[in-house]
């Protein structure tokens, strides 16, 4: 997200005291970081006297930090908010190998008062066992359970839940419309109780340190003003907008970065999402190679948006100022959603760029359109691109060769698809495996420096100037990965975080 003006009531100034500033020369050195009018004002040995005010010091904060290193904040890039503030109150079944193994998960981690039981994050692709509704029925009984699949794209469930959801399907399990159809029916818990949950998921989120995210939700941007009645999010919000509401964002004159009206200083109109083709997980990324048979929804995937309806969309955003973000999977999707940034003259971003062809990792840079991608599905879906990419996996997550290439890069979650936590995405840029076996592909991994400024906005340090968007931890990143590897830097406790010199999260300092 650019660089935001200090909001019209600023928070009372804060002086951090003995602090490593990360990205400064010598950023071994403690120093004292002074944060005023939401802007980090100086960088200095001893700024005690610089505080503001007419009796200097009065109305600051004086925090003793101990040596905590200061980053600027992270900024997850691609994040569907609700879906996720959702699915972080559902059983989580992402660990499970086998159908029965979900089961049991699901058993575990039921709440037991609950009415309908509901899990998340299946990946039956590479399962021996099929999830069907008798071995959900064998353990629950006429307990309704829906387990909703990782990549959001299939549901499956129970006897007792098909018969509360009027599904028909013998099998229990569901894909594509009907299985987001019947997700969303099951997940409705109305917008009071959902607003809550998406608070409270920003909150989570400053607790990882993060002060921004691209919100990517099928939902109005003014979904945000409702909100604002409940408090203000804990993260800065770009809220993206999709087709369906240009029209009604261009009739009330916003562009993107412009306030969402009643919403709140911290939520501003993101960029319009576009949706080129699919997903790996279903096989209806837009490929230029065949899948292996049988290919589900044709040989080559899925092309939602061809060039002659990409452009006037393109064209039409870009000519009402708005932000593009671009989703585009498959290489033969990539290059249609760079064709149309070229042939329209306009930047954006193309979201995810899982596989990329040789011929267009330059254009990237040459178009000024910045590579969105999120490292976790690179490691979470190594199996998967095995089996449905073989023949391209030299250009699967390319991000070393589009880093090469000079491709701006942004780190992102996608959640609910991979958990809401950059340190996860930057751990999986630099070491392509979450499991003991050795990463997959490590010509492509990111240097930690280039994966960290991704992973915050593209701020390669805390700068005077800046917006005081930034977070404390207590080690150098590159500290942590040297010492305990990537999985030490998933791991990465983060001791305070301040959004405009506002604390949004504090533990410790
Ligand atoms: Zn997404």
């Amino acid at each position: 997200m650019p660089d935001r003006p200090a909001p019209a009531d600023p928070a009372p100034a804060v002086l951090l005291r003995r602090v490593r500033v990360h990205g400064a020369p010598a950023a071994d050195r403690e120093r004292d970081v002074l944060l005023a009018g939401g802007r980090v004002v100086a960088i200095g040995d001893d700024l005690r006297g610089e505080l503001p005010g007419p009796v200097p010091g009065a109305d600051a904060e004086v925090v003793e930090a101990g040596g905590a290193v200061l980053l600027p904040g992270l900024v997850d890039a691609h994040v569907h908010l609700t879906q996720w503030a959702a699915a972080r109150r559902r059983v989580d079944v992402l660990a499970a190998g086998s159908a029965r193994e979900a089961v049991d998960l699901l058993a575990r981690g039921a709440a037991p008062g609950d009415d309908l039981v509901l899990g998340h994050g299946f990946r039956d692709a590479l399962w021996p066992d099929e999830p069907h509704r008798d071995l959900l029925d064998a353990r629950f009984g006429d307990r309704p359970v829906v387990v909703v699949s990782q990549d959001l794209h299939a549901a499956w469930v129970s006897s007792a839940a098909a018969a509360r959801f009027g599904v028909a399907e013998p099998s229990g399990l569901l894909r594509e419309a009907e299985a987001m159809a019947l997700t969303a029916a099951a997940g409705d818990v109305g917008a009071p109780v959902l607003d809550r949950w998406v608070l409270e998921a920003t909150a989570a989120a400053a607790a990882r340190g993060v002060t921004g995210i691209v919100d990517l939700e099928y939902a109005p941007p003014a979904a945000w003003a409702r909100r604002a009645a409940l408090g203000e999010p804990a993260v800065r919000v770009a809220a993206g907008v999709w087709p369906d509401w240009l029209d009604d964002a261009v009739a009330r004159g916003l562009r993107s970065g412009d306030q969402v009206p009643g919403a709140g200083p911290r939520v501003r109109v993101g960029p319009v999402k576009l949706v080129v083709d699919g997903s790996l997980g279903t096989r209806t990324a837009y490929c230029c190679d065949a899948y292996p048979p049988p290919a589900p929804a044709g040989p080559h995937g899925v092309l939602r948006l061809p060039p002659r309806e990409l452009e006037p969309l393109l064209r039409r955003a870009a000519a009402h100022g708005f932000d593009v973000a671009v989703h585009a999977i498959g290489d033969a999707a990539v290059a249609v959603a760079l064709d149309g940034f070229e042939a329209v003259g306009c930047t954006g971003r193309v979201e995810h760029a899982q596989q990329v062809r040789e011929q267009d990792l330059g254009r990237f840079a040459r178009l000024g359109v910045v590579a969105s991608v999120q490292p976790r599905h690179a490691v979470d879906d190594r199996d998967l691109s095995e089996a449905h990419w073989a023949s391209g996996l030299g250009r699967a997550f390319p991000y070393a060769a589009l880093h090469a290439a000079g491709a701006e890069l942004r780190l992102g979650s996608d959640a609910p698809v991979a958990p809401l936590d950059p340190w996860d995405a930057v751990a999986s840029a630099v070491h392509r495996s979450v499991d003991e076996r050795p990463a997959w592909h490590p010509e492509q991994h990111l240097p930690l420096e280039v994966a960290l400024r991704a992973a915050c906005d593209g701020r390669p340090a805390v700068r005077v100037g800046d917006a005081a968007d930034v977070a404390l931890v207590p080690e150098p990143p590159a500290a942590v990965l040297a010492a305990g590897g990537a999985d030490a830097l998933r791991r990465t406790g983060v001791l305070g975080t301040l959004v405009g010199g506002v604390w949004t999260h504090r533990a410790g300092v």
